[in-house]
């Protein structure tokens, strides 16, 4: 898959779903990495609706998650950012995702999923993964030393690639908006500014 020639007239579309709550340098990194790696034309962020897997924790409003990783997007020209997840009732399904970002690029797009290697085995895990990659390929992160291997999936459907180690999550970026730590320089500027404005994160509000 690496390298693969370009087909005549189709486009590479990445698909980058996220919680996006805050969206940080990690996931910037990681689209731009897997963008010039595949020769992606474009990128589109796809913040999650009401994600299913972190039910566990209140999870900011969508409208915020949206604009945040508008705002931590726009000055990058092949960067977009799509509300079908946002849009859409209910818990978030990836099948969902593709298909309505499919629907939207339509026939001439081909789709790359990009995800974290352990969020990737998550979702071929509990997802019908043969109409999954029906749909796209899925190109799995990992850090630099942290190999992932899974022999049972289908040759050609899914690649890993290396990002330089960027050790940010969001949990780790809300965490030291409660305890009143910086995070300038793991987000966007502009992320620190909405955070603050909107008061996100801050001890008491969930
Ligand atoms: P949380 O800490 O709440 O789990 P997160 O930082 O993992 O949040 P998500 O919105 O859950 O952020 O991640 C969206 C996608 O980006 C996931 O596939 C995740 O594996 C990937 N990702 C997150 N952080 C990084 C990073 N530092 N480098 C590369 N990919 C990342
Ligand atoms: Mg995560």
């Amino acid at each position: 898959m690496m390298n693969a020639p370009r087909v005549q007239g189709k486009r590479r579309v990445g698909v980058m779903g996220g919680t996006f709550d805050p969206i940080h340098h990690g996931h910037l990194v990681a689209a731009s990495e897997v963008a010039h790696h595949y020769d992606l034309d474009e990128v589109v962020f796809v913040p999650t609706g009401r994600p299913y897997q972190k039910a566990e924790r209140e999870v900011s409003a969508p409208e915020d998650r949206y604009l945040m990783t508008v705002i931590a997007t726009a000055s990058n020209p092949r960067f977009s950012v799509s509300r079908v997840d946002v849009d859409r009732p209910g818990p978030t399904f990836t099948i969902d995702t593709l298909r309505d970002v499919k629907q939207i690029y339509g026939p001439d797009a081909d789709l790359y999923f990009i995800t974290g290697a352990d969020a990737l085995a998550a979702i071929l895990d509990w997802q019908d993964a043969s109409e999954l990659f029906d749909l796209a390929h899925f190109v799995g992160c990992t850090r630099p030393g942290h190999t992932l291997r899974d022999p049972g999936l289908p040759e050609g459907k899914v690649s890993l690639i290396e990002i330089p180690a960027l050790a940010i999550s969001s949990s780790e970026c809300r965490q030291r908006v409660e305890q009143g730590e910086p995070i300038w320089y793991l987000v966007p500027d502009g992320i620190v500014q909405y955070i603050g404005k909107r008061g996100l994160y801050q001890a008491g509000t969930a």
